[in-house]
């Protein structure tokens, strides 16, 4: 039997209904080695999404978040399970340059400039830039007249803001997203996750992004997907149903507090729950 047969002989087995058109990952496990055993990061995990959603996952730090993403893009290999995104595996999505990725430290070339910088996944991937498409991605992340400046004289959410326009560049279907702006503070998190949905809105892609912040998966996801402790599963997909775009005063609608209240409950358990 093929492997995608088997997936979907497995899935009807299971009672799981069929693959999302966006990411599917099914029964997705995988170990660590640590000296002579293998401990578990992740057991059976299930995400199914839809395409161009933005589904956040969110999860206590040491949970499984980055490993599972970290499948999704080629970087891990599962122990068990399949991951796919919109019908291709990892390996396809990187060779067909459907992919852009960023994570919390944006790691750039400190001796390349912010265009070369952005250009770089181009250069990878032995293509031109199209005429005027750093120029846009640059007024698109908002750092017009830095074009030439070196990471080092950047603030860090300018540095982020590089990062988000470099995992542009390939024009990806799919974006992949650990704690983009994790390691901002709040108020610069804040203005930056606002203009992450602008962005977002304008270039639609399959969006996944890793958050340990309730208040940034709610302003930014139609779906919340919660994972448990290690080693993670997902124990609640909640969709968020707040109109777009979402702005800074939504934060402090009852309606949000609603959603940042259960999906704590979720992450944390309410007293007497069992979880
Ligand atoms: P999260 O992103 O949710 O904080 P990670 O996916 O980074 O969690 O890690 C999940 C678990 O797997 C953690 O316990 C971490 O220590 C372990 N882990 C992750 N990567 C490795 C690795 N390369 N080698 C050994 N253990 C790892
Ligand atoms: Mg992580």
């Amino acid at each position: 039997m093929s492997s995608v047969a088997s997936v979907v002989a497995a899935r009807f087995e299971a009672g799981l209904r069929p693959a999302g058109s966006g990411i599917d990952m099914t029964g997705v496990s995988k170990g660590f080695r640590v000296g002579r055993r293998s401990l578990p990061a992740l057991d059976r995990l299930d995400l199914q999404t839809s395409e161009n959603s933005f589904v956040s996952l969110l999860g206590p730090s040491g949970c499984g978040k980055s490993t599972a993403l970290r499948i999704l893009a080629g970087l891990e290999q599962a122990d068990a399970g399949q991951a796919l995104v919109h019908g291709e595996t990892p390996a396809e999505l990187v060779s067909q340059h459907h992919l852009g990725i960023a994570f919390q430290d944006s790691a750039l070339l400190p001796w390349r400039s912010v265009e070369a910088n952005i250009r770089l996944p181009l250069e990878v991937a032995g293509q031109r830039p199209a005429p005027g498409l750093i120029a846009d991605l640059v007024a698109l992340v908002g750092l017009v007249g830095f074009e030439r400046a070196r990471p080092a004289q950047l603030s860090g959410g300018m540095r982020q803001r590089v990062a988000i326009a470099r995992a542009l560049v390939l024009q990806p279907r799919v974006l992949l997203l650990d704690e983009p702006f994790g390691a901002l503070d709040d108020m610069t998190r804040q203005r930056l996750n606002l203009e992450l949905q602008r962005i977002w809105t304008e270039r639609p892609a399959t969006t996944l992004m890793v958050t340990h912040g309730i208040a940034e998966a709610v302003l930014l996801s139609d779906q919340v997907a919660v994972m448990s402790a290690r080693p993670g599963r997902i124990i609640a997909l909640v969709p968020i149903g707040l109109k777009r775009p979402r702005t800074a005063a939504m934060m402090r609608s009852p309606e949000f507090h609603a959603y940042h209240d259960r999906l704590s409950e979720r992450l944390f358990g309410t007293e007497g729950e069992a979880e």
